[in-house]
């Protein structure tokens, strides 16, 4: 089988432009490969900028997720991104994907700003506790309609709080409720803006995420809609594939990329040291 993408990166856009993927997941927490074979696949399928984001969870409770880091080895990680800083190609990284959880963001920044990452990525998956990325979680509540909006109206909410936080650099899966077919029937553009509105304040970049094309909603997150909203405001973007598995760097980005294009996006973004670089889409 071909490791390679199935477009190159010639034809994702031009072949000065740069191949980025900053969201994906080791051995760590829920992905399948070590962070090593991430790199050597990276490598393979010609990404220039590789992060490797690992998902840190803390909770009041704290209670544990398997899909999360355990705590305690979260410098070992460290220890094993910065083994590759002087790699060429990829580049890499040193991320995490962060749950927003209100009220730890304060515990948060304090583990966070002692490490030396380049970004994080901030992720809302629980709503009222309950983790909405999970098939098993979501289908146990059985939300009744009330409800869905309700929770669809808090997850915006949290999403803006997190852009207020000032503790993350990029919006992970920003729609992610959809992932298992949950879509609003009430208006929502009122706290959709809101949250827009704080991103762009916080000086964060919104991930364009293809790892929903395989999913549920089978389609990128954010939604058509809410790209044209993102470029009307005019927040950056970095395009991930939300990997967990190495072959999957760069997966959909043949789809996501014309998409980017046609809405007129021309940039992209990507972070050193938890500062923004810009560069051509
Ligand atoms: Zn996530
Ligand atoms: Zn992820």
């Amino acid at each position: 089988m071909s490791l390679r993408p199935k477009i190159y990166k010639e034809s994702l856009s031009s072949s000065k432009n740069m191949i980025i993927s900053f969201h994906n997941h080791s051995l760590y927490s829920d992905g399948k490969n070590s962070i090593e074979e991430i790199v050597l696949m990276a490598e393979k399928l010609k990404v220039d900028a590789l992060g490797i984001s690992d998902h840190f969870c803390l909770t009041k409770k704290d209670k544990f997720y398997r899909w999360a880091m355990l705590r305690k080895h979260l410098d070992a990680y460290i220890q094993e991104i910065l083994a590759f800083k002087d790699h060429i190609n990829p580049k890499v990284y040193l991320g995490l994907e962060a749950d927003y959880v209100e009220g730890m963001e304060g515990d948060l920044a304090k583990i966070v700003n002692s490490k030396p990452f380049d970004f994080l990525i901030g992720s809302v998956h629980l709503v009222d506790d309950v983790d909405i990325a999970d098939k098993v979680e979501f289908n146990a509540i059985k939300y009744t309609n009330d409800q869905k909006e309700i929770g669809i109206k808090k997850y915006w909410d949290s999403v803006r709080k997190m852009a207020e936080s000032k503790v993350f650099n990029i919006v992970g899966h920003i729609d992610l409720y959809k992932k298992f077919g949950l879509y609003p029937d009430e208006d929502i553009s009122k706290e959709i803006d809101l949250a827009l509105q704080a991103i762009l304040k916080a000086n964060m970049a919104i991930e364009v995420n293809t790892s929903g094309y395989f999913a549920g909603c089978k389609e990128q997150y954010p939604s058509e809609a809410i790209l044209k909203k993102i470029k009307e405001y005019n927040i950056p973007i970095i395009v991930n594939a939300d990997s967990h598995d190495a072959e999957h760097l760069c997966r959909g980005y043949e789809t996501v990329y014309p998409l980017l294009k046609k809405l007129g996006f021309s940039k992209q973004v990507y972070f050193i040291k938890r500062k923004m670089v810009v560069t051509d889409l």
